[in-house]
Formats: structure tokens, C-alpha cells, sequence
């Protein structure tokens, strides 16, 4: 049997930046001036009466402020705000090895942690240490991810796979090696979570790929993948990390916007 789930996005911090430091090339859109923008940083929550399951895990205070990473709620806090004790999440799912993805793993002591076997390797071998690559991570977040699968919690995938029933990680790179994307059966709808495979709407709608790419023939692929996706009757697509998630999904807090939102 199958099962549905309630979908919400939480926004854990924000910074301001500007199209020409988000868009790979940017100068060669010529007719496409650089403007504000703002970057969100989510983390998801997909459950039902049987099981939590936690997409990504952020970043803590230590890791994203030197950064200049503004943080809005730190990751506990938001999930003590919607009602998540970490030690009964069931499973995590890593979309992909970025530092603002792996943080906080350390609050899930009972979770099986899903994540691209592709990834993790990548993130652990030499060519991850070069400096366009190493700035994106945070070598202890993989160190512990390492442990987690040397204590038999870490389920490696690849292609496509039942996270759960009615929960499917789709593996579809670009962006990094192994990133994935989450299809959830939503409460009244299909969901789809991008994470990082889009950050903003834009990449797709404007076909304009994001400045930190693994393989841009895969990025442009996926790409293909998620258009077609959500062009399906009903479907809640949802960015990684686009201010417009506000704004397009109902308010988990009605006097609190900007903490989150419930996709389904
Ligand atoms: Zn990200």
C-alpha cells in the first residue's frame, strides 16, 4: 500500500547576493543585467503517522556564519518549531555533499542516512580538495558521514530508489557528482523537491545553469528531467534554495512568513 505524506520547506538562513554571483557565465547574456538577489537556505520535513523522513540537514551557526550566512532559525530550533524530535526521524536523506546540505547529521542517532554512493566518494577522494571544489564542503560533515556508514547507518544509491513508499530519490548529478532530487506523494499532490539540481526557478525557466557545476552536460540534463516533471497535473515543484518558495506555498506560522512553508 501506499502512503502519503505532509511536505515542509524550512528556511534556516539567508544572504543577499546578485544574479552575476549565482549564473555560470553571466556575461554572456549580454542583454541580462546583474540584479539584487536573494539565496534562502531550506531544510525539508516529509512525514505521516508512520515515519520522518528529513531532506538535508543544513549548516550550523559555526559553519555558516564565517561565511556570511545570516541564520533565521538555527537547524534545532526548526525542527522543535514543526514538531520533529530528530531521535525518532526515521531516515535522512543528503541530496548532495555541500556544506549548507550535511551539517547537523550529528542529531539523528537513529536515522538511516541515504545519499548518492557517487557522492560520497567524490567528496572524500583527491579531486574534492582541489580549491574550486573544496570551498563548497565542510571536510569534517564528510568525515562524519564516513563514520555514520562505518556504524552500518549509511544506505549508499544510486539511479533511482524508494527512500520509503511514496518517497523516490532520483540521482540526477550536474550540480555535484551524485546529486539527487526527492519525488514525495504528497497529501493531495505529487511533490517535487530539486534541492540543489535548481536553486532558483530561473536556472530552469531562463535555461541559465548555476555558477558551481560538476558536469554541465548532466546539470542541462536534469534540467530536462525537472521541466518535464513539472509540467505534471498538479505537481509541487520546489526550488533549493529560491526566496519565491515563500511566497508560492502556504505559511507553516501565519505571523512568522518567512519561517517556512507547507508544500502539501
Ligand atoms: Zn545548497
Amino acid at each position: 500500500m501506499t502512503e502519503s505524506y505532509e511536505v515542509l520547506a524550512v528556511r534556516y538562513a539567508t544572504r543577499q547576493t546578485d544574479a552575476a554571483s549565482v549564473y555560470l557565465n553571466f556575461h554572456m547574456y549580454q542583454q541580462v543585467h546583474n540584479e539584487p538577489l536573494v539565496m534562502d537556505y531550506f531544510f525539508w520535513v516529509v512525514r505521516n503517522s508512520r515515519r520522518t523522513i528529513v531532506v538535508d540537514t543544513g549548516f550550523t551557526p559555526e559553519v555558516g556564519e564565517p561565511r556570511g550566512r545570516v541564520m533565521t532559525v538555527p537547524v534545532p530550533d526548526g525542527l522543535a518549531r514543526v514538531g520533529v524530535d530528530p531521535e525518532t526521524v526515521d531516515t535522512v536523506v543528503i541530496t548532495h555533499g555541500h556544506y549548507d546540505h550535511t551539517g547537523n547529521v550529528n542529531l539523528f542517532p537513529n536515522a538511516r542516512v541515504v545519499m548518492s554512493s557517487r557522492e560520497l566518494d567524490f567528496w572524500s577522494g583527491p579531486i574534492a580538495r582541489r580549491e574550486i571544489f573544496a570551498h563548497a564542503v565542510e571536510p569534517g560533515d564528510i568525515t562524519y558521514l564516513r563514520q555514520v556508514e562505518e556504524a552500518g547507518r549509511l544506505q549508499r544509491m544510486a539511479g533511482v530508489i524508494d527512500v520509503a513508499p511514496g518517497v523516490t530519490a532520483v540521482e540526477v548529478g550536474g550540480h555535484t557528482p551524485g546529486e539527487l532530487i526527492v519525488l514525495v506523494d504528497g497529501e493531495g499532490g505529487e511533490v517535487l523537491l530539486a534541492s540543489d539540481a535548481v536553486h532558483y526557478y530561473d536556472e530552469v525557466d531562463l535555461d541559465r545553469p548555476f555558477l558551481m557545476v560538476h558536469d554541465l552536460e548532466r546539470m542541462y540534463q536534469a534540467f530536462d528531467v525537472i521541466s518535464g516533471l513539472a509540467k505534471r497535473e498538479g505537481i509541487a515543484y520546489v526550488a533549493g534554495h529560491d526566496p519565491l518558495v515563500l511566497e508560492r506555498f502556504t505559511a507553516i506560522e501565519a505571523g512568522d512568513p518567512g519561517f517556512g512553508v507547507r508544500i502539501r
